[in-house]
């Protein structure tokens, strides 16, 4: 099974009609459109990318679904999540997705970076809701990319979160699949 349906999997056990949920990297839209078809016609998806290209392309994706009065776009940085959104949702997101690197068939130069990946991170977990999950998909195949990995890896043992790792393959340099769950508030 692929990474990104792994994470959908595992994201549906804890998705319902009506959620509220962040895509914090649109790329082609395809989480955006999974996670909009979960939340149903009373839920929101808040999807965050820097590019113009992903933006325009997920709309197109989204018009041809029928789904566009379940999604909000942002071409932002993700690190800027609490800029955008109301204080009055934190506590209340259910899902949050990410899906790092770069854009597939699009600008290779333009991928995440540790500090931003972080930094969104930390405010996605305070906009989780308690039983709310995070996934996200980290590469250690291109430059750069073994760099967030780690980092990642030690923000999340020093907040001392709940995470599952999933390998993508059995290399040194497989892709990593992260399943961050918050169990109570802190
Ligand atoms: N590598 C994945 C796809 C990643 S798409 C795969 O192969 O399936 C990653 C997306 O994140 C790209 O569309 C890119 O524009 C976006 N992105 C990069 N940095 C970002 C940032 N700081 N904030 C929001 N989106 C960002």
């Amino acid at each position: 099974m692929r990474l990104t349906e792994r994470a959908h999997t595992e994201l549906k056990k804890f998705l319902n009609p009506g959620d509220q949920v962040i895509d914090a990297t649109t790329g082609n839209g395809y989480d955006t459109v999974f996670l909009a078809r979960q939340v149903g016609a009373n839920g929101k998806v808040f999807a965050f990318d820097l590019q113009a290209e992903s933006i325009e392309e997920s709309t197109r994706l989204i018009e041809a679904e029928k789904l566009v009065q379940r999604v909000t776009f942002f071409q932002s940085c993700h690190s800027k999540i609490s800029e955008f959104l109301p204080v009055e949702i934190k506590g209340g997101i259910q899902v949050v997705t990410f899906n790092l690197g770069y854009l597939p068939g699009g600008d290779k130069q333009i991928i995440t970076h540790p500090d931003t990946t972080l930094s969104a991170l930390v405010q996605s977990y305070e906009y989780l809701s308690v039983n709310g999950i995070i996934s996200l998909i980290a590469y250690r195949g291109h430059d750069g990319g073994n760099r967030e990995y780690n980092q990642l890896i030690e923000l999340i043992k020093k907040m001392k979160w709940s995470c599952q790792t999933y390998p993508g393959n059995e290399s040194d340099h497989s892709p990593m699949l992260f399943i961050i769950r918050k169990f109570k508030t802190d």
